[in-house]
């Protein structure tokens, strides 16, 4: 038994996600409560590199996995790099609610012999056992779900948590060996095509401008993007939005889609479908754009503009250039 709370480092393109100091900021407190350590764990093919990165987020102690094996990432790879990991460090193990986390960590739980709460807004406990909250029913209610063992795996849904501020001192920094080896994986990715990205990550976007049905067509997300460039903020859509063929889906926000929770989202012609609200109503700041005085976006809306988005979006824009220059 470990009183330690590890959280899993992820690297993307060679960087270390924002995620990771939001969940030092969230395990902090579970290390504390628990008289533990908090500590990072890396993992990958050349993570040794950015060890020395990871010293710096907050953490007491860092370990790094470096194996070829791990060149890119597979599910299987990974979570038999953490599931290894773990077995050796022990205790909580903290993952963030993104695409790998919600991949590796159900499976990583299981092999664990651990339970898990994933979507996880706050880790606040309620009782005398750990509890969590995490939004249910496309984000209409919440539930608190309590743990009734010592170790449990979270996710955490990315910007539920501010960042932790960089330490100045550099923690510990250790390799662990864990017997991997490509022959032992069942699958190997043989290639990965990279598509042209957009210049900021949706799901870890601070600001994100999002386009519905109201664009009209796929020139319309022109209008938003400018005031993207302005905000530095995410392009987001609809799902109605990509079925209509005006943006690519990886963009669309929602349910079936990707769950966002920045600290602004502008929804430009958006009716506020109960699908979409299940990816962004977690937002802190939500401002609606819509012609339509009734359109649900309103209810969850902190900010209301009724109006045509191809009049008040480049009036905002023009307002923000001039804000922010
Ligand atoms: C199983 C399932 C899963 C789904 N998953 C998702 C999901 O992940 N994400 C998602 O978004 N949807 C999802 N949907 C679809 C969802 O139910 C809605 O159909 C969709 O969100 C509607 O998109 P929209 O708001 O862009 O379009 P609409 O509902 O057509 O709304 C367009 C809005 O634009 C406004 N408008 C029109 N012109 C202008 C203008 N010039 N200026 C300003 N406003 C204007 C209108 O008043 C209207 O409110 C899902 C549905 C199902 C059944």
């Amino acid at each position: 038994m470990s009183q330690d709370v590890n959280v899993f480092v992820e690297i993307q393109n060679d960087e270390i996600r924002k995620v990771t100091p939001q969940l030092v900021t969230a395990g902090r407190p579970l290390a504390e409560a628990r008289g533990g350590k908090l500590r990072g764990i890396l993992i990958g093919k050349g993570s040794e590199r950015l060890a020395p990165e990871a010293a710096k987020l907050g953490f007491d102690h860092v370990v790094f996995v470096d194996d070829a094996s791990l060149a890119e990432y597979s599910s299987e790879g990974y979570a038999s790099a953490i599931v290894g990991a773990m077995q050796e460090l022990k205790g909580v193990l903290l993952v963030g609610n993104t695409s790998i986390g919600k991949d590796i960590g159900p499976g990583i739980a299981q092999r664990l012999g651990l339970g898990m709460v994933s979507d996880v807004v706050n880790t606040e406990s309620t009782g005398e056992k750990p509890s969590f909250k995490r939004p249910i029913y496309a984000g209409k209610a919440y539930e608190t779900i309590e743990i009734q063992e010592e170790d449990y795996v979270l996710s955490i849904r990315a910007n539920s948590y501010p960042s932790a501020e960089p330490s100045a001192t550099a923690a510990e920094v250790k390799k662990l060996d864990i017997p991997l080896g490509a022959e032992k994986l069942r699958t190997t990715v043989k290639e990965v095509v990279e598509r042209a990205a957009g210049k900021v990550d949706l799901t870890e976007a601070d600001i994100v401008v999002s386009g519905g049905m109201g664009v009209k067509g796929p020139e319309g997300f022109d209008t938003l993007r400018p005031l993207c460039d302005v905000l530095g903020a995410a392009l987001g859509s609809s799902r109605a939005a990509v079925l209509a063929g005006f943006i690519h889906p990886s963009h669309q926000v929602g349910q079936t889609g990707k769950t966002v929770s920045p600290s602004l989202y502008i929804a430009c012609g958006i009716s506020g479908a109960i699908q979409h609200k299940a990816g962004m109503s977690t937002s802190k700041c939500i401002v609606a754009i819509n012609t339509d005085p009734d359109a649900p976006i309103f209810e969850i809306a902190d900010y209301g503009i009724v109006g045509d988005l191809f009049e008040v979006v480049p009036a905002l824009t023009e307002e923000f250039k001039k804000l922010l220059s």
